[in-house]
């Protein structure tokens, strides 16, 4: 495997200019997988043009590092996260939020370390109380540029309460609510110190069924904050979608899982990935490749029908990384886990997964015969698209965040699968992860 340039090299380094190439790699760019060497700073935290540095300053990189021919790839990101290692977003401990801090904080570090060095950590629906408590912690945690939180959250995913009862999957009908009053309604039930227009918000995505009264409007003024309006866990027929898609909805939650199937004569929520209607664009769609909640298949017709818009999430919740079991869940119920698959004890409805967004990745690529390129766009550049981050984060471009991740596809004997590894991450410019050594980087 590669050589890795000594641990005291790389201390001498961070005390000059902190430049550092990559090489001997395969860089992910679009769909394609390209030899090209990168250079980063672990100064600023951010990709560098290369070219300029070698030419225009005459700088050679303090660190050389050959990654042995394997792929360098922007940090994987996850829209959706519910929970993971024993930790539960969506619940407050009973010792208080200083408790659900240190929580948050922890599901951070063990996040990056499989390859997600962002993401949107995301509620379930949930009483007023608990958003007016969590939410302060949820919010986009980057600015401090440190590599030693782990992995940064791009904001809040409020999926819920505002839904449909017919769809809630196994959220809690009973906290259900209706957007009457439009945005208002939302800023009620979330704390308006956390949605007020003009003010900054915690919340990145608000996963809502837009054929509730109310709806529309607040889609409306979501889509003017910059907040992403998602209709997902939603009855809307396909015109109820587009509708919503005119107001400014630009993303589905977990397509196909908690809405109308496909119908010949009313395709529904999915009708929108083959819209040929000049008046709306076709919104981004998340996908749960945990081989449980979708069919194979089925994620390739939607692949095929809307590429450029496929986003692929965990929707894991606290029991990923737990072992098989009987769990409490929030509401009194129970959820049985029996390896990836998690269902509700009293009916059997699927609950969640437990799924790693890296094996989402080899899914998808095992599934749909994409290319490895392309099912890495759909965890990073297209993720990043659909937040508004375009240029920030999920490209290997100069002037975006050298959040990395280092690569290798196990190649099965012929006939046999490929799996997708994580070899390295790197956070703003920092290796914080290495499978090889298990060094933990700059918390050590
Ligand atoms: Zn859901």
């Amino acid at each position: 495997m590669p050589s890795a340039v000594r641990p005291d090299t790389a201390v001498v380094v961070s005390r000059r200019s902190g430049v550092i190439k990559f090489t001997n790699c395969l860089l992910v760019k679009g769909t394609d997988l390209v030899y090209e060497d990168l250079w980063i700073s672990s100064v600023t935290g951010k990709i560098l043009n290369g070219q300029e540095i070698l030419y225009g300053h005459l700088t050679a990189p303090d660190e050389i590092i050959d990654l042995g021919g394997r792929i360098l790839s922007p940090g994987l990101i996850d829209v959706q996260l519910n929970g993971a290692y024993g930790f539960d977003f969506s619940v407050i401990p009973e010792d208080g939020t200083m408790t659900y801090g240190k929580g948050v904080q922890q599901v951070n570090w063990n996040l990056v370390r499989g390859g997600v060095t962002s993401y949107l950590p995301t509620l379930t629906s949930q009483r007023p109380e608990v958003y007016h408590k969590a939410l302060p912690y949820l919010g986009p945690s980057g600015s401090a540029r440190d590599p030693a939180l782990g992995s940064e959250s791009l904001g809040a995913h409020c999926e819920g309460p505002f839904m449909s009862p017919m769809k809630n999957g196994i959220h809690n009908v009973d906290v259900l609510q209706t957007p009457h009053d439009g945005l208002s309604s939302l800023s009620a039930c979330y704390g308006p110190s956390n949605l007020t227009p003009h003010a900054p918000s915690p919340i990145k995505l608000i996963t809502l069924a837009p054929e509730l009264p109310g709806a529309l409007p607040a889609i409306q003024s979501l889509a003017s904050m910059g907040i992403v309006a998602s209709i997902g866990h939603s009855d809307a027929t396909y015109e109820e979608a587009k509708t919503a898609v005119q107001a400014g909805a630009t993303s589905i939650t977990h397509l196909f899982n908690a809405m109308k199937p496909l119908h010949h004569r009313n395709p529904g929520i999915f009708g929108l990935l083959g819209t040929a209607s000049s008046s709306i664009s076709k919104p981004y769609f998340g996908i749960i490749a945990d081989g449980i909640h979708i069919h194979p298949t089925t994620i390739k017709i939607a692949y095929n029908a809307h590429p450029e818009g496929l986003v692929l999430v965990t929707d894991a919740m606290r029991l990923a990384g737990m072992p098989d079991g009987v769990y409490d869940w929030t509401n009194g119920s129970r959820i049985v886990k029996k390896g990836a698959l998690l269902t509700l004890e009293e009916n059997g409805k699927i609950a969640g997964s437990s799924i790693e967004l890296v094996d989402c990745v080899t899914n998808f690529l095992n599934w749909t015969g994409a290319s490895v390129a392309e099912a890495l766009k759909a965890v990073t550049e297209t993720p990043a698209r659909m937040l508004g981050l375009e240029g920030v984060k999920g490209l290997l471009r100069e002037g975006a965040d050298a959040d990395l991740v280092v690569l290798d596809v196990l190649e099965g004997a012929v006939g046999e699968e490929k799996k997708v590894v994580v070899d390295q991450v790197w956070k703003f410019g920092v290796k914080v992860h290495d499978r090889e050594d298990g060094r933990e980087g700059e918390r050590v």
